[in-house]
């Protein structure tokens, strides 16, 4: 039996107190050369995420929805109506709302307390272009083939922490250039093995290192979008 004298004033140090609610514990995949994780939405079950990630995917899965070529000619799109009018940003009053119409099973009154701010970053939308590739800094062959696996990313600010959503870009005239340099690598490696067949020499090919896909966010993006610093949007 532990006594405890509370009238004995005694110094606590309590342990130190991880936040795992909506933690990045996922990889980091926002430099995966070759996006092949695009799609793979369906990896994590809401179940498992914390409640403002679910928020996040379901806005993110509307938003493809909306998107896409499935969604019917006269339908109206709902969320990037929002979105537009609302500087791509959801206010953190506003998601229990928006949580609400895309049919997520929250309890709003305890849910509300761990609702932040989500700003949509999707240059394409926004600036109604697609940003420009950060090796041939040209957006004709720059299209959007998919969303990265994370729903999206928390910035810690100075006054509050919020999630940015965004998506994944494919230049297709670096795809195109980077195959051709390694079928000219493979090529080259093969003469050469050719040209030394007996002798005790090693031919190694070259990988060619040619990022071709990168995400919204990406630092050597950002200066290449003109509108960009006089449209900060706030919410
Ligand atoms: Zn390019």
């Amino acid at each position: 039996m532990v006594i405890i004298d509370s009238a004995s004033p005694r110094f606590v140090a309590p342990k130190d107190v991880g936040a795992t609610l909506d933690a990045e514990d996922d990889e980091d995949d926002d430099d995966d050369e070759d996006g092949d994780n695009n799609n793979n939405n369906t990896t994590k079950q809401a179940g498992e995420e914390g409640v403002m990630r679910q928020v996040l995917r379901a806005v993110q899965v509307r938003i493809k929805y909306e998107e896409s070529d499935a969604f019917p000619a006269l339908g109206t799109k709902r969320m990037l109506e929002y979105l537009k009018s609302h500087n791509w940003c959801i206010s953190r009053c506003d998601v229990p709302m928006i949580a609400k119409k895309l049919k997520l099973d929250h309890n709003i009154p305890l849910f509300k307390y761990y609702y932040t701010k989500l700003v949509v970053w999707m240059p394409h939308l926004q600036f109604g272009h697609m940003p420009c590739c950060i090796n041939c800094k040209d957006n004709n062959k720059v299209g959007v083939p998919g969303y990265p696996s994370h729903p999206g990313r928390m910035v810690v600010d100075l006054k509050e922490n919020y999630f940015i959503m965004g998506c994944r870009y494919k230049c297709n005239q670096c795809k195109k250039d980077k195959e051709r340099l390694n079928a000219i690598a493979k090529a080259a490696a093969a003469t050469a093995a050719a040209a030394t067949a007996g002798a005790d020499v090693e031919v190694e090919v070259t990988k060619i290192n040619l990022q071709y896909t990168f995400i919204g966010w990406d630092s050597r993006v950002l200066p290449r979008i003109p509108r960009l610093f006089n449209e900060t949007s706030r919410c």
